[in-house]
């Protein structure tokens, strides 16, 4: 770890640096808890450029906490589309239910309570305690963990101990939505796991891994192609794989009535030369979906819940 004055002079290039260089995102010029909810909750698994019209969109549709829990489970999937894993949309609005119902609609603050909400991980928990009520604590997700793990540590994929523990200490006090964000802009746009931008970068003077410190062979280029491409980017579902076929069920309901369709229409859309013998891998995918929350089946009919 650097030393205490060393630390000060990372903590206020960076922020500096991202004083005049964040990146423009509309959550981040709202307070609104809920807002930062949604937000955190599609940045999960799909790219922020995508992300940013889906986000306004949904919000329009849904402004407010009760709002969202008032509405049919049907019209959060159908909200959702084109954004996928769609059991982030059940969740989100299991959440919204849970504290309309429980909490008079007011999230709580502290990481620990909102983690206790059901459908929301840790590291939302942390987000959303840190962008959207200043709780002073340590966002981590793979964007932060690679740069604190390069700058501190000399590794691209450190220890999760090591790189939470890291992260706690270098956290500058009562600025720690802002030194969050910065880390996970420097992530997304300069700490790249191949070429990393680093004379560009605000945190080069004191990074251990740029130094060539740490790893000796920048392990880091050796890395998945998945995490290189964008800071949330999740390799879309590959054709045949059963998420593949969940999300053209979804997106077949979606698309039908509200009383649904059979479900041998099912079958026949979703897979070409659909037969008899594909029924029992029908029922079990469309069990897998019931169990999630995402389709209903009554009788020989499958809808949107
Ligand atoms: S100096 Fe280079 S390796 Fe270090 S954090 Fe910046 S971009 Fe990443």
């Amino acid at each position: 770890m650097l030393t205490s004055d060393s630390l000060g002079q990372l903590q206020e290039r960076v922020l500096e640096w991202y004083a005049a260089h964040q990146r423009d995102l509309p959550w981040r010029k709202t307070q609104d808890p809920y807002a930062i909810l949604v937000s955190e909750v599609m940045l999960q698994q799909t790219q922020v450029e995508r992300v940013i019209p889906k986000y306004l969109e949904f919000l329009q549709r849904f402004p407010t906490l009760e709002a969202l829990a008032e509405a049919t489970p049907a019209e959060v999937i159908r909200a959702w589309s084109p954004l996928g894993y769609n059991q982030r949309a059940v969740r989100v609005q299991a959440i919204a239910r849970q504290v309309t119902e429980d909490s008079h609609g007011r999230l709580p603050h502290e990481a620990a309570s909102l983690a206790r909400l059901k459908g929301l991980g840790p590291y939302t928990a942390a987000a959303v305690a840190c962008f959207a009520f200043g709780v002073q604590g340590p966002v981590v997700d793979t964007n932060v963990r690679r740069v604190l793990g390069r700058i501190l540590l000399g590794q691209t994929r450190p220890a999760p101990k090591a790189v939470a523990q890291a992260a706690r200490e270098a956290l500058p006090q009562g600025r720690a939505s802002e030194w969050n964000q910065a880390l996970m802009d420097i992530g997304a746009t300069l700490c790249a796991i191949n070429d990393p931008r680093c004379l560009l970068c605000p945190a080069r003077p004191w990074c251990r891994w740029a130094a060539g410190e740490g790893e000796t062979d920048h392990q880091g280029k050796a890395q998945t192609l998945a995490e290189t491409r964008a800071p949330y980017w999740v390799q879309p579902p590959f054709k045949g794989s059963s998420r593949y076929y969940r999300g053209r069920i979804v997106d077949y309901l979606r698309s039908a009535s509200a009383g649904g369709v059979p479900q041998a229409e099912v079958g026949a859309v979703i897979k070409e030369g659909f037969t008899q013998e594909d029924i029992p891998w029908l029922e079990a995918l469309l069990s897998g979906l019931e169990r999630d929350g995402l389709v209903r089946r009554e009788g020989e009919r499958v809808r949107l819940p």
